[in-house]
């Protein structure tokens, strides 16, 4: 089922009740560091986000109210204080049920092609829809959150193909961003190629671009953790995001 809050309504009730709302941001415990103003906006913005976008449910996913609600809420957070704006110029939301496989095609350096299928939790291409994982349990998830990282990657896209560095707002320094990445990147790449166990997912180390989705991840769902290991980053996202989880 695609569910739109927005379209005609039979009758008066609202298109998500307390409960609803309640149950959803359950499974959400980081939402838990909004002020109760924000708490309010971001609901308004998710059930927006609903209504903008096109929702499919891919390889038989049943896409109910709640799967959407807790979708949205997630996508809408890193924007809360940028606007809707940011996510237009696509309009499809693929939600697959668990990991999915990607076949890709490569070339190698030798000019021969290499077919392979390649499992991942997310996907998003410019102007393109953004595809994610739905899990049920969301420790399923691996500690990742697939629907920050992938729209962290939507706004990196908002100045070309994703590189980590997104469109810095007025008042911020782009080279003031580089000193802050560059070394936190090339720490995070050395300790993961020592075989560090470390908490931030080591996935980041694969591109500059991922670990600015991850460490989005990382600064709203454990900003203290990101602030302790990569001040500097989380002070760029502070200014990038406009808020302050930490707080
Ligand atoms: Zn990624």
């Amino acid at each position: 089922m695609i569910w739109n809050p927005f379209a005609r309504r039979e009758d008066t009730r609202p298109a998500v009740d307390t409960a609803q709302w309640v149950r959803v941001e359950a499974g959400l415990p980081f939402l838990a560091r909004l002020a109760a103003g924000d708490r309010a906006r971001l609901r308004a913005m998710a059930l927006k986000f609903i209504a903008q976008k096109e929702w499919h449910g891919a390889h038989g996913l049943q896409l109910t109210p709640d799967i959407q609600l807790s979708i949205a809420l997630q996508a809408c957070l890193p924007v809360l204080k940028l606007g809707l704006d940011s996510y237009k110029g696509w309009v499809g939301v693929i939600v697959y049920p668990g990991d999915f496989v990607i076949p890709r095609r490569q070339m190698s350096e030798d000019g021969v092609v290499h077919e392979f299928d390649d499992e991942v939790a997310g996907e998003t291409w410019e102007g393109g829809p953004v595809l994610l994982s739905w899990f049920d349990r969301p420790e399923d998830a691996d500690g990742m959150n697939v629907v920050i990282h992938e729209f962290a990657h939507k706004l990196d896209m908002l100045n070309g193909p994703p590189d980590g560095l997104p469109p810095l707002h007025e008042g911020m320094r782009r080279q003031a961003w580089i000193d802050a990445f560059e070394p936190a990147y090339a720490d995070f790449c050395a300790r993961v190629d020592d075989g560090e166990d470390t908490y931030i997912d080591p996935y980041a180390a694969e591109h500059p671009a991922e670990f600015f989705a991850v460490t989005s991840e990382v600064f709203f769902e454990a900003p203290d953790l990101l602030h302790h290991e990569y001040p500097a980053v989380y002070a760029q996202l502070r200014q990038f995001y406009r808020q302050n989880p930490l707080r």
